[in-house]
């Protein structure tokens, strides 16, 4: 059997010996201690294989089995020992790896063979030798019971753990207790007999208790078992989950746990032979080598949650998901599905949109529809005709209106422009072809009016139109509408027809009024000048008391007459306001003085108040103002039978810089007074409202009413305050413009007085006798040479000569008229290039027209008969 032995080793020798002559790095040599754990060793010894091969240059690796529990007699150790150095003598090993201890202990390092080679060994039961030389390095391989027991604990949530130890085995208990510390969890150590009584004494014990078994324990005394099959079958048995310390135990239902990985560890020795046989030390520290792997069977089975499992662990076994298996099909699908879902999704969605804008189109057309029957019940109803022409198709549409307007049947008309021209008279035809072709050209909108004549009568029409353009601004389109306007067009004419009527019959009236006036004037001129020189004459008392009552007659009539004359002037818009600059305190002295005499008549009292500043001088009406306030003052005394009448003036200026100022006049009586239902009514025409006969008799009802509307021309206004039996007062309020005193010119109406016309001659020229004497007298009056004419023609030859200082020229006469004869005279002062006379018209038409006749033919100015002394003193003034 030795011999056997011995001749085995050497042909192994031998065989090894022709490998390595060949080898041309470095040679290693792996001593293995075969144990009962084969399983574990064996797969560790692959690993290593493999790792060396990968992390060193073609390495020579020789490995030898010593098989210490099977052959462990001392002559079979020291048989195996020196085989092994024999076989190795003549090889340079530059690293012997003992994977145990006691594969190491067999040897004597100092051994010729062994002397010069880095020796490792592998540590495995937690001996702390420290090498003897630094050709000896211990490598750590232990497993981490005491993170095995405590994540193993906290997985299955067990504050209790069993491990699994061979009898007798009480060093490897120490070594695990060793590690275990300070570990929470409960350890109870079972003894391992033999698998049939540990299988017993665990179905016996708490089922959920974890169980630890580490590889190393025997069967029974004497005996050998194989750690791994023992492992199977407890673990098919046995309802703990079981843990194991190297993941190379990891079988059947073993469920794993933190262990030893034989091939981590395999590479982590790699690494330290290659770091020697490099020159360099090796690492002490084999981290790294420890790792979380767990049986996916095993967790099943026990239930055990895999998302709780800690991190960074390793799942042995798990079947491949679906993901893993199809991956790339799967994704295939995805892409296919995402795209085909994108496809219904977007044709679902336009699908909607399309619905949407159906939707939206129908509910467009159902308003339009809508509209245009809208706009058929407006066209209708207005009738109003709209029509389209298309510049591109040169096409003209029309709506039936526009048929109707024309008078043309559809079916006859030809949707052309010019049958729509051809219509038209020759110059609507014009206007309109030649408006239709400026909004071609300019987009411009226009409006146009023309007729048609239809079945004899006159439709008058109103055509409109605007361009549409497109996107590039050209007009591609005109639209327009055309509307019957006859019936208004008809209506406008009756109505112009009816103001041109009402104009000249208004016209007729103003003249029927000014020639009446003329009329009446002429005589009245003649019977108050008559009555005022039969007064001057020495008359008997009863003779001067007709005369007088001829005169005052005489002048209430011309008062009358007046009134009317003024009135239709106001209303006929005939009266201006002529402003002009006047002594506003002799105005109210004159004024005041005219009634003097009624006053004293009727035993009243007139006071004259002006309470504040008054201006000398003021711009405004004289004339009317004058004329108002003798209405104002003659009312207050016709109406006041005792007690007293006052006159106030105030004058409010704009403000304190202004030269514009209202001045208020207030003519306040003691008299019957007025109701104040009647204060509207007394300003209307005609309007009486003391029902008592005395004063009835004595007015018209023209007064007040003349009186506001004068004071509303000159810009202001006339108001009435009153209580009957108590009084009345009167406000005319008028607006003046404030006039320094220098500026004050000669003409003011207050300033005549008699002048001097001594050696002046005068010619009056009248066809009626008694105005002539009246004027004359008044003139010989002061002194003046006066000459008559009967007529125009008269005056001329006259002229011609005496040339008198002044001509006072009558206008209506026989054979000439006072137009004609003035206009002669003036040329033949231009001919005979002599000095002009002053030529002043003499006239009973009051209107305005004919101021302006006069003063056009040559005149320099304008009195009114009956002639006032006063205004006739101040045209003859030297
Ligand atoms: P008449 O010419 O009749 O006076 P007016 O228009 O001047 O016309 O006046 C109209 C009416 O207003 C008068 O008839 C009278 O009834 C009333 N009236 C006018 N002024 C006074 C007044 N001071 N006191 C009382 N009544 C007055």
């Amino acid at each position: 059997m030795r011999y056997l032995f011995e001749i085995f080793f050497a042909v192994s020798l031998l065989i090894s010996i022709s490998i390595a002559a060949q080898a041309k790095s470095e040679n290693i040599l792996i001593i293995y201690h075969l144990g009962n754990d084969d399983t574990v060793y064996q797969s560790f010894e692959s690993n290593l294989i493999e790792q060396l091969n990968a992390k060193l240059d073609d390495p020579a690796i020789f490995v030898e089995h010593l098989d210490l529990k099977r052959f462990g007699s001392s002559e079979y150790t020291n048989a195996m020992r020196r085989l092994i150095l024999e076989k190795y003598t003549d090889i340079n090993l530059d690293v012997i790896l003992f994977n145990t201890a006691q594969a190491a202990s067999v040897f004597d390092f100092d051994h010729l063979v062994l002397a010069n080679s880095h020796k490792f060994i592998l540590e495995r039961l937690f001996s702390s030798t420290e090498p003897s030389s630094p050709l000896i390095h211990n490598i750590p391989l232990y497993p981490r019971y005491d993170v095995l027991v405590e994540s193993a604990g906290e997985l299955t949530k067990r504050s209790k753990i069993f491990v699994l130890t061979a009898v007798n085995t009480t060093q490897q208990e120490k070594n695990i207790l060793a590690q275990l510390g300070n570990t929470k969890v409960d350890v109870e150590f079972l003894p391992f007999i033999n698998t049939a009584q540990t299988i017993n004494l665990l179905s016996r014990l708490d089922q959920s208790t974890p169980l630890i078994i580490p590889p190393t324990f025997a069967e029974g005394v004497n005996s050998v078992n194989n750690p791994t099959q023992t492992l199977k079958r407890i673990s098919r048995i046995a309802n703990q989950p079981i843990f194991v310390p190297y993941d190379s135990l990891i079988v059947d239902n073993v469920v794993g746990g933190y262990v030893l990985s034989s091939a981590a560890s395999a590479a982590f020795i790699s690494d330290q032979i290659r770091l020697v046989t490099n020159g360099y030390l090796p690492e002490t520290n084999s981290a790294n080598i420890h790792n979380y792997v767990f049986n996916f069977r095993a967790l099943n089975l026990q239930r055990l949650p895999i998302n709780k499992l800690p991190e960074g662990h390793i799942i042995l076994d798990k079947p491949a998901s679906i993901f893993d298996l199809f991956l790339q099909e799967l994704l295939y699908i995805v892409f296919v599905l995402s795209i085909l879902s994108g496809v219904v999704i977007f044709m679902l969605y336009s699908n909607r949109l399309l619905r949407v804008k159906q939707e939206q189109l129908a509910s467009s057309q159902a308003s339009l529809k809508r509209f245009n029957e809208r706009m058929d019940v407006a066209t209708n109803a207005t009738r109003i005709g709209i029509w389209e022409y298309d510049l591109q198709t040169s096409g003209l549409y029309w709506d039936a209106a526009m048929h109707v307007h024309h008078g043309i049947e559809e079916n006859r008309f030809n949707n052309k422009l010019s049958n729509w021209l051809d219509l038209l008279n020759v110059q609507d035809k014009v206007q309109l072809e030649a408006l239709v072709n400026e909004c071609v050209q300019t987009g411009a909108s226009w409006s146009l009016r023309y007729t048609v004549s239809i079945k004899g009568s006159t439709t008058y029409l109103t055509c409109n139109v605007t361009s549409v353009k497109d996107a590039n601004n050209n007009v591609i389109r005109l639209v327009g509408t055309v509307l019957d306007v006859t019936e208004s067009e008809l209506h406008q004419q009756r109505l112009q027809e009816q103001r041109f009527k009402a104009e000249q019959a208004t016209k007729a009236k103003s003249e029927f009024l000014a020639n009446m006036s003329h009329e009446i004037r002429t005589p009245m001129n003649g019977v108050i000048g008559a009555a005022d020189l039969l007064a001057g004459t020495s008359l008997s008392e009863k003779q001067s008391q007709y005369a007088n009552m001829i005169k005052s007659s005489a002048g209430g009539l011309l008062h009358i007459l007046n009134d009317i004359l003024d009135l239709s002037k106001i209303e006929s818009g005939k009266l201006h306001i002529e402003t002009s600059p006047f002594d506003l305190k002799m105005l109210v002295q004159q004024t005041m003085s005219t009634f003097t005499l009624e006053i004293a008549r009727k035993k009243l009292k007139f006071k004259l108040h002006h309470p504040n500043y008054i201006p000398d001088v003021v711009k405004s009406d004289a004339l009317r103002i004058k004329q108002v306030l003798f209405n104002l003052i003659g009312n207050a005394i016709k109406f006041t039978e005792k007690g007293c009448i006052y006159l106030a003036l105030v004058y409010d200026a704009s403000n304190a810089d202004s030269d514009q100022g209202t001045l208020k006049f207030t003519v306040t009586d003691t008299g019957i007074g007025i109701s104040s239902d009647d204060h509207e009514r007394i300003f209307s025409s005609f309007e009486q409202v003391n029902f008592n006969k005395q004063f009835i008799a004595q007015g018209t009802g023209l007064g007040l009413s003349i009186s506001k509307k004068l004071a509303q021309l000159m810009g202001g206004d006339l108001s009435v305050k009153s209580i009957v039996d108590k009084g009345s007062a009167f406000t005319l309020s008028v607006p003046v413009t404030v006039i320094d005193k220098i500026h004050l010119s000669a003409n003011l109406v207050t300033k005549v007085d008699k002048p001097d016309l001594k050696n002046k001659n005068i010619l009056v020229v009248d066809d009626n006798e008694i105005n002539q004497t009246i004027v004359g007298e008044m003139l010989l009056d002061c002194g003046a040479d006066v000459q008559y004419a009967n007529n125009g023609a008269e005056a001329v030859d006259m002229h011609k000569a005496d040339r008198p200082y002044i001509i006072l020229m009558d206008l209506l006469m026989p054979i000439m008229d006072g137009i004609e004869a003035t206009r002669v005279i003036r040329e033949y002062e231009v001919a005979h290039k002599i000095p002009r006379t002053t030529i002043v018209a003499l006239t009973a038409h009051a209107l305005k027209g004919y101021e302006d006749n006069c003063r056009e033919a040559g005149m320099d100015d304008y009195l009114t008969k009956p002639v006032n002394r006063h205004e006739l003193y101040a045209v003859c003034r030297p």
